[in-house]
């Protein structure tokens, strides 16, 4: 005889963001309210039958203002509450949603219950909301299990109109559209549309050999350097100049290339013999840097720059602060940059759900 399954618990982290948001009567600008206001509008959370509670930040925040310190908070709440609770759903501002998610994605390693982010691109109090079905859904995916009972995905997720998406793979691309997520270089997890579909090879699933084990060590010092035509060495060098700096993302074009300048190329040399990681991605939302492919692109892999494959630039910019955290040596972070820890990047090489540490 079937035993009957608990009905499951989660936990909403409320962060702040539109979802939240009234029109202040004398700016016009939007500005947060709290947990209560907001709950208020969706009293269709009680049909669920599920244990929900909330975690709320205190004043809710837009997302523009978050840092890794609030990253850091967020997974202070779910690892406190990683036994009590099947799974999570984290509110959060759309601007900075895909940053967040990748630096979760890293920072929960092992995950093994959902972690499920949404919010919305129009205030939940207003009519015409996407906030409404975004939180529903995501509640729904956060307690769904599979036939043995497990979670239906134990990973760091975006959920967003109708998508659910690897959050460490997507990017917001839309600031009006409800639509405003994509996740270029990896399929969509689920669809949601009358049934929710979920595309199970897909999906990550954690060894269970090992435990959850949460990160909080990150370290700030790294930049982005796109390329443009023009690009000055007066603004290049004044950018590099940064003291401490420990990892440069380089915005290339296409397949990962860069103009010929000896300049550019001699400058980047040195730095990785300082010991910086140099990193690069494209600027192409979809497709994969392939260095050796062009001669633009071969001078940067002489030069050492590492490839950054299909990422996306917030999986790659808290990745790196995740990896130099860690406070590896070069070697090991270059290695783990071009390794998959987390489903980040489509490489020909080993995918590690390992980040080799005993932090
Ligand atoms: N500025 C808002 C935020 O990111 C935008 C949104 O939530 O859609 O917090």
């Amino acid at each position: 005889m079937n035993r009957p399954t608990p009905s499951p618990a989660l936990l909403i982290i409320y962060t702040g963001g539109t979802i939240g948001m009234l029109e202040n009567p004398e700016t016009g600008a939007l500005e947060s309210f709290d947990w209560e206001q907001l709950r208020r509008h969706v009293p269709e959370l009680k049909r669920f039958g599920y244990r929900i509670d909330v975690e709320s930040f205190d004043p809710p925040i837009d997302s523009s203002d978050m840092t890794p310190c609030d990253w850091q908070r967020i997974v202070r709440l779910i690892e406190a509450g990683y036994d009590r609770y099947d799974g999570f759903v984290v509110l959060h501002g759309t601007d900075t949603m895909a940053y967040t998610a990748s630096a979760l994605s890293f920072m929960l390693e092992n995950l093994d219950k959902p972690v499920i982010f949404t919010g919305s691109q129009l205030p939940i109090g207003q009519l015409r909301t996407d906030g409404k079905e975004n939180l529903l859904t995501a509640i729904e995916i956060a307690a769904a299990r599979d036939d043995d009972g497990r979670p239906m995905v134990p990973e760091v997720c975006i959920f967003f109109e109708s998508q659910l998406m690897r959050g460490n793979r997507t990017t917001k691309i839309n600031a009006e559209g409800f639509n405003a997520f994509r996740s270029y270089n990896y399929p969509a997890l689920a669809h949601a549309g009358i049934h929710i579909r979920y595309d199970r090879h897909l999906i990550r699933r954690p060894d269970p050999a090992r435990r959850f084990k949460p990160h909080y060590l990150l370290d700030t010092n790294v930049i982005i350097l796109t390329l443009f035509p023009g690009i000055r060495r007066e603004y290049v060098e004044q950018v590099l100049r940064f003291k401490g700096l420990k990892g440069l993302i380089l915005k290339t074009y296409g397949a990962g290339n860069a103009p010929q300048q000896p300049w550019l190329v001699d400058r980047l040399a040195a730095l990785r013999r300082q010991g910086v990681v140099l990193v690069n991605i494209t600027q192409c939302s979809l497709g994969t840097v392939e260095m050796r492919r062009y001669g633009t692109g071969l001078q940067l892999l002489q030069a050492g720059v590492i490839n950054g494959y299909d990422s996306t630039l917030e999986s790659m910019v808290t990745k790196l602060m995740f990896l130099l955290g860690h406070g590896y040596d070069m070697p090991t972070v270059e290695r783990l940059m071009n390794t998959s820890v987390a489903g980040e990047i489509t490489t020909d090489g080993p995918t590690a759900g390992f980040f080799g540490t005993t932090h």
